[in-house]
């Protein structure tokens, strides 16, 4: 039905956020997204359902018309290039650093550094532009582990409060960019469901908080 409309939800820590944010633009689910296993859920809008996935499937979700509108972070969207996307508005929520992050007092080597990091394309691009050789190590989590055992000279990762990297001896060390979570629309969703996208991306526009 040419109303209908789904949106793709990233679980973790991100969900904390859009929940609230989704509410105050009227959109509830029906059941606990954080307890449930299900992965497809109505809401208390007859025409607009929430699929929840992970993160870095946000975009591919959009992209292909799976969903029609997503919630992601700055950094999934970067690291995915964005392909039959519209990125809409930012939502100013899960803000938070992209940062390179070492230990404090270590020398590293002259030859090409090994960055450990979820982000190989933001990281290879970083490093490129400041004329820096390196070898991505492309991990899933727990990049902090990398330079402790060896696996990495840096990493490249999210940094919020620092208490994970405090917690594992490492130091935030350059800023890659900013990060705040995006609402993003499929490109031919927007041209086919125009009224249904349009009134919704108002309603979530106006819940959006700025401090
Ligand atoms: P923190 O200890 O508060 O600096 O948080 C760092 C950890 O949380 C790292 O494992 C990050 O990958 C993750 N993290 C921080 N902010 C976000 C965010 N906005 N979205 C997803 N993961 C995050």
């Amino acid at each position: 039905m040419s109303g209908n409309l789904t949106i793709a939800l990233a679980k973790g820590r991100i969900l904390n956020e859009t929940l609230p944010l989704l509410a105050r633009a009227g959109i509830e689910p029906e059941d606990d997204l954080s307890s449930s296993r299900k992965l497809v859920f109505e809401t208390n809008h007859p025409n607009i359902n929430l699929v929840l996935i992970r993160s870095a499937d946000v975009p591919t979700y959009v992209q292909y018309g799976a969903a029609d509108l997503g919630i992601a972070g700055k950094d999934v969207l970067m690291e995915h290039g964005g392909d039959g996307l519209y990125e809409r508005v930012d939502l100013n929520i899960s803000r938070c650093k992209l940062m390179t992050a070492g230990f404090v007092d270590k020398e590293l080597p002259r030859g090409r550094l090994k960055v450990a990091t979820k982000y190989p394309g933001i990281t290879r691009q970083f490093f490129l532009k400041r004329g820096k050789q390196i070898e991505v190590i492309k991990l899933f989590g727990s990049m902090e582990l990398a330079p402790i055992v060896g696996l990495s000279d840096l990493i490249v990762d999210l940094v919020d409060t620092g208490n994970t990297l405090r917690a594992n001896g490492l130091v935030p060390l350059e800023h890659i960019m900013h990060i705040s979570s995006r609402l993003i629309l499929n490109r031919a969703s927007l041209k086919m469901k125009n009224q249904a996208i349009k009134s919704l991306v108002s309603r979530i526009e106006q819940a959006v908080e700025y401090d």
